[in-house]
């Protein structure tokens, strides 16, 4: 079966969140062309499709100067097919986009922009080292909405001493934007970043577990009384306006993927390219495939993924998928029975998933059904 998903990555930020483990890098402005030719050579390679999904993602596309956007977006479409349905998503931050840019992307046909607010309080942006203060990002949001119907923003929780009333001030921005879409991360502090090193020294970076807890139920309150509904486990949206890229992603579908450090997987074999730019860039000029590290997927990773990805999902794993990777309704419904008497878990005859009660543990649930990779 042709594979209908496809992962873009551009690498650049105006500068470095010092909470951000993604594959960016702050600058660098002298390399874009070459990155955007580079991307554009591989992505030549890619079958032509037709696709349902693309994710332009980053790192901050919107960085790129509208006539480098427009070069690139030409470049995707010349070889690109999209599906009659198709879903084309733009990342895009405060710091960079602008009417002109969210213009470019309207007209090259991305559908759908994901605009990284994570807070409406200056104080807070500045804290999380972002480029943009509130007013810039109420400013991008306006302009994003105006152009496109389809937009989604980030916001984080779980910072030191947020409250609820904090946090309800920045979830309004999507009733005050008419915003369908929200991704909702908490921080966390993520290996080789500059926070965690900062709370590896003692630094209060984040919340207690207990404030944790009452911000979460504080979101899903909110959101709920907005008309959201939670799909995944960061992911709320009105209904029809969820992310079908990243479910497809949930959901363990093939992927193709370009771009520095970009990950796809395809029928079990996940490819990773240099996560270095300048890396990637001579590896793809010099005619090779910029992959640094190919995994073959084990039946058993693949149980496990399937587990731990569907379990995000408020739809939960889906039980015929577990029967085609061989786990039938006999290998789990001992656990499932047990934590079902719990209230943790719930299934019927298509799929299985955690309650909202089960979601404070998700992790220890979800382990609780994978397959021991020493089997
Ligand atoms: S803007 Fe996004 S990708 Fe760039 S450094 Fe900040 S969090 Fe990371």
């Amino acid at each position: 079966m042709s594979i209908r998903h496809c992962y873009i990555h551009i690498p650049y930020c105006a500068s470095k969140c010092p909470y951000c483990d993604f594959n960016s890098i702050a600058g660098r402005s002298d390399e874009w062309t070459v990155y955007v030719q580079a991307l554009l050579q591989e992505l030549r390679r890619l079958p032509t499709g037709p696709y349902d999904t693309l994710f332009m993602g980053g790192g901050t596309p919107t960085i790129l100067p509208p006539e480098l956007l427009s070069t690139l977006l030409s470049g995707i479409r010349s070889h690109i097919d999209l599906s009659d349905d198709y879903e084309w998503t733009c990342e895009a931050n405060p710091s960079s986009a602008d009417a002109e840019r969210f213009k470019v992307l309207a007209e090259h046909g991305v559908n759908r922009v994901s605009v990284g607010v994570q807070s409406t309080d200056d104080a807070t942006l500045s804290f999380l080292g972002r480029a943009h203060n509130a007013a810039e990002a109420h400013h991008t949001l306006a302009e994003a909405t105006a152009q496109f119907e389809r937009v989604s923003a980030d916001i984080m929780f779980g910072l030191p001493q947020q409250t609820a009333e904090d946090l309800k001030r920045d979830l309004n921005l999507y009733k005050q934007h008419g915003i369908t879409h929200a991704s909702v991360y908490h921080l966390t502090m993520e290996l080789g970043t500059e926070f965690h090193a900062r709370y590896k020294h003692g630094e209060q970076l984040n919340c207690s577990e207990q404030q944790s807890g009452e911000l979460f139920d504080c979101l899903m309150t909110e959101l709920a009384t907005m008309g959201f509904h939670q799909y995944e486990t960061s992911n709320f949206a009105h209904s029809g306006a969820e992310c079908r890229h990243n479910i497809a992603y949930w959901t363990g579908q093939n992927y193709h993927a370009v771009g520095a450090g970009a990950v796809s997987t395809i029928h079990g074999q996940r490819c990773t390219r240099h996560k270095h730019p300048k890396q990637y860039i001579n590896s793809i000029t010099a005619g090779q495939n910029a992959i640094q590290h190919t995994e073959t997927i084990s039946d058993i990773d693949r149980i496990n993924e399937t587990w731990m990805l569907g379990f995000r999902l408020q739809r939960g794993v889906c039980i015929q998928h577990l029967e085609q990777l061989g786990i039938t309704q006999d290998c789990w419904q001992q656990q499932a029975g047990a934590l079902q008497t719990d209230g943790l878990i719930d299934f019927n005859n298509t799929h299985i998933w955690i309650t909202r009660a089960g979601r404070a543990v998700q992790d220890a649930i979800t382990q609780q059904f994978f397959l021991d990779t020493e089997d």
